[in-house]
């Protein structure tokens, strides 16, 4: 079996056996892209490393060994360094890009004597030097887990004592000291000396890469984005070529688009005489692409050719990583640029137009999830006029406004998270180990690095508001606090960050949302002409309803009529009607209620204009009406003329030891089955209303809740229709209406045959039968999932995103023999999984007609059902 691959033998379509970084190479270089040579050790190779053994076998050994007389042929170098010295980076690169998860080591192959021979060769010691001390640094951090913080306090120290300011000042001779003291430093922690056989380096190398896939970080990562553990990384040793051998040399990273806005315009930075991570790892500020027009105007004509075709070839926005060696331009990596939802939408929307994809390409280019920062607040005009600002230097890293405690580590930022804080973190810089605490934070802000520091790039990633390289503050993390021009900051204070503009303001500014964009609105109207599945919202406020129809609902899956009973005036009358024992006051207050209830049908009629709204008649257990405080039942008592004790007596029986399994849906209908011909009098008299005063047209959907067998269904069913055809008659006009049921319980899932037969639509709330199928109460059910999921014992929280082999099932079942005896049953889903996109999925698959979910996750959710289409 091969294990290992020139780079001039893969192609773009090996990700899964060189990982995404070795197949891109490999395509580069067949495409004739000035990449340095190299080879890729396969994933495979990685995998079988991590089963067995945990070092590398004789086998791989010898096959790396002849690859790399291969590159020494085609390089015309030695790796051993008998001529010309041939040196190497090794990098991981696994399918799924992880950035900052997993390590590099540059410069791989120097040694005491051909740092020596670097240096003559080049005529330049202070290269070679640096050379060595970034091999040593990287090389003890990443094989042997030495802390980078020894190496970097002693260089900070050094050029301290010494009165350097910068790195490029050190001469050869400090740097030759540097080397010695570092070399001091790996054999005293890890007590053994820095390996001089070039050979043995690599092999070293290659273990500690083959290692990092199963460090705690990238587990994080992985686990955070839903990548398997079993698929392992590639290896790619590679030429090294030299950002930093003198001043038309450097490194740089590019977008081929402006990865935070998507404008169409070479974006990125670039390091004069630097290597590798130096740009990256935001510890020197390095200068944007367009100046390397005037320093190396040949090189910037050529990047910007080569970006473009690149573009071309992958048909997508791409993030490309260059060096230029002594005035050559050699392109080392390129991928599918990482964006913020913004840019994802205007690039979608751009390549569309430029002819590069098509509609249906754009789509699946999309995030749905990442979708919703687009619709995130801004800080409100007024609000920004009085703030009184901290910095306004930084970089727009992220767009987003965040508002938080102030804190200077992750493990304080995770901390307080789970305490529910918000919280902002603030760091020099951040690093991979960082990862956790900026998955807690809202907002996170650096005094060090750029457009493209690791701070950048992981928020972007996540849609989390961040703002770069705000040099005007001095952040101190061992002393907790910022010093900014006019002031301080301590750990624990309020800010606000506006990463769309690079601004920190003190204190707490108010938000406000603010409209959509016309890119935005593009994408939803292909989503909406590509998705299969209808997408209704859950709604019953005006303004919720018109926010959904604003984002092109198309219509209301659940109106929770409970929700209506919220103010204090109607939940009087409610609790009048629960606790009074006469059947003339409870008539008395059902009337009331009538009203009440009228007055909201017909504004959310009006509202829909004809669109199709689902009613949900009343569905909690009576007491969630009921008052709870000493001072409510004493008035309560007062308002009805009855004792205080009497009160409490009816408390006490409508208490429930387990209210969700308790008296209430449908058996709420069937105890008091005036009370369900109360709402569906009101909605169909609003319907009526509607249409002597309006001439609007609707065809009301009641709803049913919690069936568990085919006589609630149809008794109830027989009953409020028996009602609401003596009203017409008496009316003297006739409205549409249907009554559906909700299926919410595994029995009712089971008798979908029969009670299709009576529905004339099913509902799947996905809530309730989630509950009810595993047994975990919703309410309560957060502790426990969180440590199952952790645990790997369930995949998924079955709340948050569909079971398919249980609930699923159960829906699948439902659907199935409903549509047996109901072909054409109308058959959504109204539960939370309504706007999950991995559920809508499923969902779409197993045909349904529509999902309804809460109207800020309409997008989503048509985003999701038009690339489950697609
Ligand atoms: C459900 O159970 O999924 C549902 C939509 O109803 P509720 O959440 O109101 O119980
Ligand atoms: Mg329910």
């Amino acid at each position: 079996l091969k294990q290992v691959y020139q780079f001039d033998e893969g192609n773009a379509d090996m990700k899964n056996l060189l990982g995404g970084k070795g197949a891109n190479l490999a395509e580069m270089t067949r495409l004739g892209l000035p990449v340095p040579p190299g080879f890729t050790i396969t994933t495979e190779a990685c995998m079988s490393f991590l089963n067995t053994t945990k070092e590398l076998s004789d086998e791989l050994k010898k096959e790396i060994d002849e690859q790399l007389s291969l590159l020494e042929k085609k390089t015309n170098k030695s790796f051993e360094g008998d001529n010309d010295l041939l040196l190497v980076s090794v990098r991981s690169g696994a399918k799924f890009s992880m950035p900052g998860m997993m390590d590099t080591i540059l410069n791989l192959g120097l040694n005491d004597e051909t740092v020596e021979q670097l240096a003559s060769l080049t005529e330049d010691e202070a290269f070679a030097y640096d050379c060595y001390r970034r091999l040593l640094q990287m090389f003890g951090n990443v094989v042997f887990g030495i802390d980078m913080q020894y190496f970097e306090n002693y260089l900070t120290f050094y050029k301290q004592k010494h009165g350097v300011k910068l790195d490029s000042e050190l001469t050869g001779n400090d740097l030759k000291n540097i080397v010695i003291e570092f070399k001091r430093i790996i054999l005293e922690i890890k007590k053994k000396p820095f390996p001089q056989s070039a050979k043995e380096q690599l092999y070293l190398a290659i273990e500690a890469v083959f290692h990092s896939w199963n460090n705690e970080r990238a587990h994080i990562y992985r686990e955070l984005n839903h990548i398997p553990d079993d698929i392992g990384t590639a290896v790619n040793i590679q030429m090294m070529v030299f950002g930093n051998s003198g001043n038309t040399s450097g490194t740089g990273v590019a977008f081929t688009r402006n990865p935070a806005t998507g404008e169409n315009k070479l974006f990125g930075e670039y390091l004069i005489n630097a290597q590798g991570e130096d740009v990256v790892a935001g510890i020197r500020t390095p200068e944007p692409i367009e100046k390397l027009k005037n320093d190396l105007p040949e090189v910037y004509e050529e990047f910007a050719r080569l970006a473009h075709l690149l573009e071309q070839h992958y048909r997508d926005m791409q993030d490309i990583e260059f060096t230029v060696e002594k005035g050559k331009l050699y392109i080392l990596q390129t991928r599918n640029g990482k964006r913020t939802a913004q840019a994802s939408v205007k690039i979608a929307v751009d390549l569309v137009e430029e002819g590069l994809i098509q509609e249906e390409d754009a789509l699946l280019t999309l995030n749905p999830d990442m979708i919703s920062h687009l619709l995130h607040p801004e800080f409100s005009k007024v609000a920004l006029e009085e703030a009184v600002k901290v910095s306004d230097v930084g970089l727009p890293a992220s767009p987003g406004s965040a508002v938080g405690k102030v804190c200077f580590d992750a493990a304080t930022a995770k901390e307080w998270a789970a305490q529910g804080e918000k919280v902002i973190l603030m760091r020099q810089e951040t690093s991979p180990e960082d990862i956790e605490g900026m998955i807690a934070s809202e907002a996170i802000v650096t005094s060090r690095g750029g457009m493209t520091s690791h701070a950048a790039v992981v928020a972007r990633g996540m849609g989390t508001c961040c703002v770069a390289g705000c040099s005007e503050l001095e952040i101190d993390e061992f002393l907790k606090r910022v010093v900014y021009p006019g002031g301080q900051l301590n750990e624990g204070d309020v800010i606000s960050v506006d990463g769309s503009n690079g601004v920190i303001y003190l204190d707490e500014l108010e938000v406000e949302v603010t409209g959509t964009s016309h890119y935005f609105d593009t994408i939803m109207a292909w989503a909406k002409k590509h998705a299969r599945l209808d997408i209704r919202m859950n709604a019953e406020t005006v303004s919720d309803i018109k926010t959904g129809l604003y984002f092109g609902a198309d219509g209301i899956g659940l109106i929770r009529t409970e929700h209506m009973f919220f103010g204090a005036e109607r939940l009087i009358q409610m609790r009048r009607f629960i606790l009074s024992n006469s059947y003339i006051e409870r008539e008395k207050a059902l009337k009331v209620i009538l009203d009440y209830q009228m007055e909201d049908f017909k504004e959310i009629f009006s509202t829909l204009n004809e669109l199709p709204g689902v009613i949900r008649l009343l569905d909690p257990p009576l007491h969630e009406f009921m008052p709870t405080k000493e001072e409510d039942i004493v008035l309560l008592a007062q308002e009805m003329n009855v004792s205080k004790n009497e009160i409490e007596r009816r408390l006490k029986e409508l208490h429930e030891v387990n209210p969700m399994l308790g008296h209430r849906g449908c058996r709420l209908g069937m105890t008091y089955p005036e009370l369900y011909i109360m709402q569906s009098e009101a909605i169909i008299r609003s319907a009526i209303a509607m249409k002597r005063e309006t001439g609007l047209d609707v065809t009301p959907e009641i709803m049913i809740p919690l069936v568990g067998t085919t006589k609630e269904l149809s008794e109830l069913k027989e009953k409020i229709e028996l009602y609401l055809d003596a009203l017409m008659e008496e009316e003297d006009i006739n409205v549409f209406y249907r009554i559906g049921t909700m299926i919410e319980l595994p029995r009712a899932c089971l008798i979908a045959d029969q009670l299709a037969k009576t529905a004339d639509f099913f509902s799947f709330g996905t809530n309730d039968l989630t509950q009810m199928t595993f047994g975990f109460s919703r309410d309560d059910a957060a502790k426990y999932i969180n440590e199952y999921v952790s645990k790997g014992v369930l995949p998924v929280d079955p709340f948050q995103t569909i079971d398919k082999d249980g609930v699923g099932e159960l829906i699948k079942t439902a659907v199935e023999k409903g549509r047996s005896t109901t072909p054409n049953i109308k058959i959504g889903v109204c539960g939370e999984l309504g706007g999950d996109p991995t559920s809508i999925e499923f969902f779409d698959d197993i045909n349904l007609d529509y999902v309804s979910c809460s109207p800020y996750r309409i997008p989503i959710a048509y985003i999701a059902a038009a690339q489950s289409t697609i």
